[in-house]
């Protein structure tokens, strides 16, 4: 077995006197592939950004690689760890690639930034295609696919995607699952908030379902892909 990268133990976080989180345990091992799914509100946001304190977290711990998580954004990338927002969230004043140079804010030889957007123009050749147009016009697929490339400008050892599928026409959908793929082939851990549920557990080595801020069931994506109850209770199939 792997090692367990990312442990969260009794995580708790309310928004004023509304809990969002509630005794919320997770692991991730190094380089699965970890899917969190649950209905609108389920606090699946809530759970991703309390790992890169985002939101303060009221009881519990985090720990990445034995050492607790930083409560401070861009410590938390320091250590390995980058989210890729919900919503994409890229510059749209920006250039394509003027917004990858700001994901590389951490990396300070320029051959270097030049050799990792290159590295970006391989895994998404239509960002190369599309370097010079500013953000705000590229289609909403290529935006995530711009949201994801920035992240791992950052050179994350553990990535956190956030609903990456959301908005987007099924063919899309399929390029960005295939895309998560090869992230995770080479050598990246990956925890992922889906709301295509089918789709997340058929990629994942693991799956967490939560309901109004717990952990509801757990277990591998093909184990869950067999249980009734999930495909009941989430999926509405009988
Ligand atoms: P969705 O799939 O709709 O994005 P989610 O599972 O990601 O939902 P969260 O966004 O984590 O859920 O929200 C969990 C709960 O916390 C919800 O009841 C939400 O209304 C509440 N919540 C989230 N952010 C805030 C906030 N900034 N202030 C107050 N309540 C919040």
């Amino acid at each position: 077995m792997k090692p367990v990268a990312l442990v969260i133990k009794d995580l708790c976080v309310s928004y004023g006197k509304t809990a969002a989180l509630l005794d919320v345990g997770i692991e991730v091992q190094d380089g699965q592939i970890v899917s969190i799914i649950g209905a609108n509100g389920a606090g699946k946001t809530t759970l991703l950004n309390s790992i890169t304190g985002c939101v303060p977290i009221q009881r519990g711990t985090i720990t990445y690689n034995g050492e607790a998580v930083c409560s401070k954004p861009h410590k938390v990338v320091r250590q390995g760890i980058v989210q890729v927002p919900e919503g994409r969230r890229t510059f749209s004043g920006l250039t394509v690639e003027e917004n990858l140079m700001v994901g590389a804010y951490l990396t300070k030889s320029r051959g270097e930034v030049a050799g990792m957007i290159e590295e970006m123009y391989v895994l998404f050749p239509r960002l190369k295609e599309r370097r010079k147009q500013h953000a705000a016009t590229l289609s909403g697929g290529e935006q995530q696919m711009l949201a994801i490339a920035r992240g791992l400008m950052s050179k994350p050892k553990l990535l956190l995607l956030d609903e990456p599928s959301l908005g987007l026409a099924p063919l899309v959908v399929d390029s960005v699952f295939d895309t998560i793929r090869s992230i995770s082939r080479s050598g990246i851990t990956v925890l992922l908030i889906e709301q295509n549920a089918i789709k997340a557990m058929k990629l994942s080595d693991y799956c967490y379902v939560l309901k109004n801020g717990r952990v509801d069931i757990q277990g591998t994506g093909a184990a869950l892909l067999a249980n009734d109850q999930v495909l009941q209770a989430y999926l509405g199939k009988n």
